[in-house]
């Protein structure tokens, strides 16, 4: 029987009793840093890749789309957004899309993670090289619950929640203490985006629930958007749309945002509205909380 000469491979739970699996060819990067236990590894199939405390956080393969779906939607709501905030994001990916708009004048970056951002540096260029190369952006590598809670008010239109999962150092960027200082710190006509996690797997759907709670508390209008992700659980994961006056299907601007003449991979105006358009069992999930 044929066997491979390496057989080495990076698993990660997607839920207690289902695995997501990759050959591995290469490790770059294994650390422990002050926040998390950082890997830099690569397959062929998804080229190179970071986890952090053993689950995936982007891969060359499947970026675009996570990276497109952040950015983009508020930007076709909004064209007018000038100054963003991005939480998280250290491997570049979302500061990357949201520099193509040559409008937007602050760009705003807190990482709590220095290494994450080394390690990005010099194993996954194709999302970090705006990290190096981008005059507008200021990154700041702190924690983004401290920053928001410090920031004065009115002071972005856009805030990009590109954070870890509800664990670790990303647990308490899904509280209604941060969830408040956003809309305190967004302008009148401001947009959140942040992570809300799954509707497939039972821990995933929790987390949901809890993200979309703590976020309806807080904003008039709470929306979620989906996304085809092959790295994450089950293939499709979703982002929360916050706002205070904007509603991402009756304000969408798709003749203002072509004109931004972007040639985005996964992005565009049409799926933007199926994205919002939820499976039924996923409103349900949504609608108990
Ligand atoms: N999921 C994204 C993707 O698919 O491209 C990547 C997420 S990015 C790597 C997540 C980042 O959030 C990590 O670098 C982590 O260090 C950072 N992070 C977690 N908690 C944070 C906090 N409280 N403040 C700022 N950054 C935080």
């Amino acid at each position: 029987m044929l066997t491979k000469a390496n057989d080495m491979w990076y698993s990660e739970y997607h839920d207690y009793d289902v695995k997501f699996s990759t050959e591995i060819t290469e490790v770059f990067l294994q650390e422990q840093t002050p926040f998390q236990y950082l890997q830099m590894l690569k397959s062929d199939t998804f080229g190179t890749f970071m986890t952090l405390d053993g689950y995936i956080q982007l891969t060359e393969m499947d970026e675009f789309v996570y990276h497109d779906m952040i950015s983009h939607p508020a930007l076709a709501v909004n064209p007018s957004i000038k100054r963003v905030l991005i939480i998280g994001g250290g491997d570049g990916g979302t500061a990357r899309e949201v520099a193509r708009y040559k409008h937007i004048s602050k760009l705003d970056m807190v990482e709590i993670d220095g290494a994450v951002v080394d390690a990005c540096i010099k194993y996954m260029p194709t999302t970090s090289s705006v990290l190096t190369n981008e005059p507008r952006l200021n990154l700041i590598i702190g924690d983004g619950l401290a920053f928001v809670r410090d920031a004065p008010d009115n002071s972005y239109d856009l805030i990009l929640v590109d954070s870890t999962d509800p664990f670790g150092p990303g647990e308490d960027l899904f509280t209604v203490e941060f969830y408040k200082n956003c809309s305190r710190v967004l302008s009148e006509d401001g947009i959140l985006i942040n992570q809300h996690e799954g509707a497939f797997y039972e821990g995933d759907v929790l987390q949901m629930k809890k993200a979309h709670t703590k976020i309806k508390e807080v904003f008039t209008i709470a929306r979620v958007y989906g996304f085809n992700i092959p790295t994450y659980a089950s293939g499709y994961w979703y982002f929360g749309f916050a706002s205070k006056k904007y509603d991402p299907i009756s304000d969408l601007k798709a003749d203002k945002w072509a004109e931004f003449g972007l040639d985005t991979k996964y992005y565009n105006t049409e799926l933007h509205k199926g994205a919002f358009a939820l499976p039924n069992y996923v409103k349900k999930i949504l609608e108990s909380v």
